[in-house]
């Protein structure tokens, strides 16, 4: 069929051939309106993963449109964060109710846009509620002013203030097109910043639905602005004109954007790249832990930041883990419909495919074996690969050591703790791991020895990710900052220390004892006096 920009027929061939999804353009024209960018403007045309098919033409943003966007987010901010704390509070509030409410809405744009499973764009959803609620509840304890020691005790009084930075630039990757959008715009938000958004173009819908959520639930006008466009000219724009930037991606973009905020002197929080390994202890089921595995390994296809590459199974229990974890992984359910019954989808673009037949072919070439999966899926649609288990892979492999970002993993045997530590450690990424043991105890202090920002004790990354109280982030090449949690909220503010001195003009109708009559003891004398002052303070144990 000739296809309406913004109109797409999506079948399901394993569910029902004659299935068919459509996306309305009267549905899509209101989202694309929302697009800051000008008269005239080009297009850019994303397409469903589950069949190729194009759904719209989105308009494209020119650097100028971001300039302007900037100048419009700047002056919305100011009335903004002149706003008292409980007003941004009740609209993340009304997003965690209406992103539950709208959620079937929601789940088709993002399954159209990203080609996962119902099931994993769920996880988008859950983790929008927790991520709102959570600082709708917290942000007033995280961004209230905290008092510290002063100088002098009793006469020195200091309070360290957190003020929204301006201006917060999301540069986003396309993987988790909710998630990594709505879910860094809400706690730059409740800091009082406006936000320049540059979803990726592949997913870029999803964020304008975002943005009319938000309008919903309260957000008023010019706070949150939306540009599309690639990632070298829109999102170089972009981190040109903001106060702060928030980039998710990979490791060789986030280099270039940290150099381009460094060149500017404004601070990035980096979300990058992993290969993120698993330990599978020998005190395991394995049945429970091979269940685990194939969710951690495949959720979203393997396109998961936080998903799992490597598996480090304990030799007394390899055999029988690999023979679960190999048939569960062939029961995995692949499929597109736009409900819940595959666990997996479709690589959401030609180019991820092209990455995973890459590795996996070189992986063979140099010796590996496939235990499951290593297959193309034309007959689902143009993107599906199988789940895919490789061992043997040899150290040459690039597999071995570079991302693949797809539903392949591979199989190593370690003979104890040690070396399934030293293993895990070998890698510039360190983003997150996975531990699996019966002794949760032994698990938690294997995790502390793992050089990752997140490890999960008998979870693959969700017991982490979720826990939104607490930062999530890489370390090395994985990153610098965190979402979630009082750092990730602190990450979008900047810090004003204010001291006051307290007795400058006299006390009781005595004389000051403000610092300046310390100096004025004279050259000898204040020395001499001071390092009195410091003994005493050390002997008093004051902090
Ligand atoms: P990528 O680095 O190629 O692109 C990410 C985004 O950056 C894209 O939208 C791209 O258009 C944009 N971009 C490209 N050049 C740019 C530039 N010069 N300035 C600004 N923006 C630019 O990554 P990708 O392949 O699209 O995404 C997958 C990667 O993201 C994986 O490495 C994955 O691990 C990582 N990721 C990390 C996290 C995390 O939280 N740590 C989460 C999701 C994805």
């Amino acid at each position: 069929m000739a296809h309406d920009p913004g109109h797409i027929e999506l079948h399901d061939p394993e569910t029902d051939p004659l299935a068919t999804y459509v996306l309305e353009p009267d549905d899509v024209r209101p989202l694309l309106r929302r697009v800051v960018s000008s008269p005239g403007a080009g297009t850019t045309t994303s397409h469903a993963p589950f069949t190729g098919s194009p759904i719209a033409a989105i308009p494209l943003s020119t650097p100028d449109d971001v300039a302007r966007a900037a100048k419009n987010a700047r002056a919305a901010q100011r009335l903004w964060a002149a706003r008292p704390l409980r007003d941004r509070t009740a609209v993340l509030s009304r997003v965690h109710d209406l992103v539950l409410e709208r959620q079937s809405d929601v789940l088709d744009l993002i399954q159209l846009e990203s080609g996962k499973a119902r099931v994993s764009a769920f996880e988008e959803v859950c983790d929008i509620a927790l991520v709102a609620r959570h600082y709708a509840s917290r942000a007033g304890r995280y961004l209230a002013p905290r008092r510290v020691p002063g100088l002098l005790p009793g006469l020195t009084s200091v309070r360290v203030l957190r003020h929204p930075v301006g201006v917060v630039g999301i540069v986003a990757p396309w993987n988790f097109p909710l998630t990594l959008t709505l879910g860094d715009v809400l706690p730059a938000l409740v800091a009082g910043n406006a936000v320049l958004l540059r979803p990726d173009p592949q997913t870029s819908l999803t964020s304008l639905w975002a943005a009319e959520l938000l309008e919903e639930a309260g957000l008023p006008d010019g706070l949150l602005q939306v540009v599309v466009g690639d990632g070298p000219t829109v999102g170089a724009a972009v981190v040109q004109h903001v106060d702060h930037v928030s980039f998710t991606g990979s490791t060789r973009t986030g280099r270039v954007v940290a150099a381009q905020a460094g060149e500017r002197l404004v601070p990035a929080t980096l979300e990058l790249g992993g290969k993120n390994p698993m330990y599978v202890a020998e005190d395991v089921d394995v049945e429970v832990a091979a269940e685990g595995a194939v969710r951690a390994c495949f959720v979203g296809a393997g396109q998961v930041c936080v998903s799992i590459e490597r598996i480090y199974v304990h030799e007394d229990v390899a055999d029988e883990f690999t023979a679960a974890f190999v048939r569960r992984t062939r029961e995995v359910r692949l499929g597109s419909g736009l409900d819940y019954r595959s666990d997996m989808g479709s690589l959401t673009s030609a180019a991820q495919l092209a990455t995973v037949v890459e590795h996996v072919e070189d992986a063979i070439g140099h010796g590996a074996t496939v235990l499951a999966g290593g297959v193309h899926r034309t007959d689902l649609g143009p993107w599906f690969y199988e789940p895919t288990i490789l061992t043997d892979v040899p150290a040459e492999a690039r597999l071995g050591r570079e991302e693949t970002f797809g539903p392949v993993v591979s199989l190593y045997r370690v003979a104890s703790d040690d070396e399934a530590v030293a293993a895990m450690n070998d890698s510039d990424l360190g983003l997150n791991a996975s531990i699996w043991t019966a002794d949760t105890r032994r698990g938690a202090a294997i995790a502390a020895r793992v050089r990752a920002g997140t490890v999960n004790v008998n979870e693959g990354y969700a017991a982490t990710w979720g826990s939104v109280a607490a930062p999530q982030g890489g370390v090395g090449a994985s990153g610098i900052g965190s979402r979630h949690g009082r750092e990730g909220l602190w990450e979008t503010t900047r810090v004003q220390t204010v001291a006051v001195q307290r007795g400058a003009h006299g006390v009781l109708g005595g004389p000051g004892v403000g610092l300046h009559r310390l100096f004025d003891l004279g050259t000898d004398t204040w020395p001499r006096v001071y390092t009195e002052v410091l003994r005493t303070m050390k002997r008093l144990r004051l902090p």
